[in-house]
């Protein structure tokens, strides 16, 4: 294979290197990225918005567990983790 040049090689897509290589490759810079796992790092993947979702279903656990405490009788709760992942990853995208 070839060797190409680039005037700047960064290395991970998490929020640091997306928008860095936005930047500098709007700016005319010849710009490749690396990657080494997961496209978008920690905060796409598992920080961030997993978390917020993870917590906001938590919530809604809590709440419906308490039901009765307020009067309103929801039957027996459980909590699908394969969904609250899944509600999670179609935030992050
Ligand atoms: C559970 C959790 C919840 C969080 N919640 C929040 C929040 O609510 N709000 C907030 O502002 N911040 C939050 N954060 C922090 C936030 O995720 C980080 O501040 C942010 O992701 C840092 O961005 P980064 O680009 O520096 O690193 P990262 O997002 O970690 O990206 C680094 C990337 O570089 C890649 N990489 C590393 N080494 C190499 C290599 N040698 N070659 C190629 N690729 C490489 C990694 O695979 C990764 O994809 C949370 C973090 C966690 C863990």
């Amino acid at each position: 294979m070839a060797a190409e040049a680039f005037d700047v090689v960064i290395l991970g897509t998490g929020q640091a290197g997306k928008p860095l290589a936005l930047a500098l490759a709007n700016a005319g810079w010849k710009t490749a990225i690396v990657e080494r796992d997961l496209v978008g790092g920690t905060c796409i993947n598992y920080g961030c918005t997993p978390t917020k979702t993870m917590v906001a279903s938590a919530r809604v656990a809590y709440l419906a567990r308490r039901g009765a405490d307020y009067g309103v009788n929801a039957g027996p709760i459980s909590v699908d983790m394969s969904r609250v992942i899944a509600r999670g990853l179609r935030f992050a995208m």
